[in-house]
């Protein structure tokens, strides 16, 4: 198996704030080479890199809006958010959690942060990421996973040097708590200060990395600082991951679907026909109800 190199790092970009709850830094889709069609099929990354959010008696958010086509899912690392769906799912993740929501054929959801950490306040830090799914799936039923940190599978690496949590997908042999549509490996690496992991991915998987804590050398060669993106190659298989000081690396490895993608704000298909039924679904009332 050959080595799998780094295409590019790139640099979080000056945040902005989606609903007044998340202050995220955009890395997918963005003008640095990181398009849906590059990254499918992640297909939006928006990261909450650390950030103090003072006390608020009203808890901050998104409020009520329409998916269809894809699915949401929201990796916390600090803070605690709720959610609720017009499908009937819901649930508060925290710290170490995932929320894995298929929006699918529609839903309608809002986010906010859970009421007691929005009282007291605090370090919030947040992955959301959408996962787009294969045309035939586009308009399957809505579901909701809801994955606490117990329920995530995790690989012991050998001499102490941390743990790999499987979110999805496959790390020698363990499989993923989530189950997805296509093949989409997302991990957490939790390494100790000088650990090391291995990863082998189909050279035709695309391959990223978020530096969430600490700072990493990747193939023994190359310096990522904390909240750093990388993109690989889509060559090779095999790269490495060094915590240069105790770390937090997210881990994304999927299975390109090859499909025109024509997305518009909230929806995700492969038309500019769909995109319009989905617009006139949501007004017939077809995404169902949610109270704000
Ligand atoms: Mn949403």
């Amino acid at each position: 198996m050959a080595t799998k190199n780094i295409a590019f790092v790139s640099t979080p970009k000056a945040p902005h704030f989606v609903g007044d709850g998340f202050r995220v830094h955009n890395f997918i889709p963005s003008g640095d080479g990181l398009s849906m069609e590059r990254m499918s099929p992640f297909i939006m990354l928006d990261y909450n890199s650390k950030y103090n959010f003072p006390p608020s008696e009203i808890p901050k958010g998104v409020g009520v809006h329409p998916h269809r086509g894809f699915e949401t899912v929201t990796i916390a690392y600090k803070g605690k958010v709720a959610h609720h769906d017009s499908a009937g799912g819901d649930g508060i993740i925290s710290e170490g959690d995932v929320q894995w929501m298929t929006a699918a054929s529609g839903v309608l959801h809002k986010e906010y942060h859970e009421e007691e950490f929005s009282k007291t306040g605090g370090i919030f830090q947040m992955v959301q990421l959408w996962v787009n799914l294969p045309a035939k799936d586009k308009m399957t039923a809505p579901k909701y996973q809801g994955i606490t940190n117990d329920q995530i599978s995790k690989y012991q690496l050998p001499d102490n040097a941390g743990i790999i949590e499987i979110i999805a997908g496959n790390y020698k042999g363990v499989t993923g708590a989530a189950s997805t549509f296509t093949p989409v490996n997302l991990q957490n690496a939790k390494l100790n200060k000088g650990g090391k992991a291995d990863f082998s991915f189909p050279a035709n998987y695309n391959t990223a990395l978020l530096v969430i804590e600490g700072s990493i050398k990747v193939n023994d060669t190359q310096l990522v600082p904390t909240d750093h993106f990388v993109l690989f190659e889509n060559k090779g298989e095999d790269f490495t991951v060094e915590a240069l000081e105790n770390a937090i690396v997210l881990v994304l490895s999927g299975e390109p679907i090859k499909e025109p993608i024509f997305a518009h704000g909230p929806f995700v298909m492969n038309t500019r026909e769909e995109i319009i039924q989905a617009f006139d679904d949501v007004n017939l009332g077809k995404f169902g109800y949610l109270e704000d």
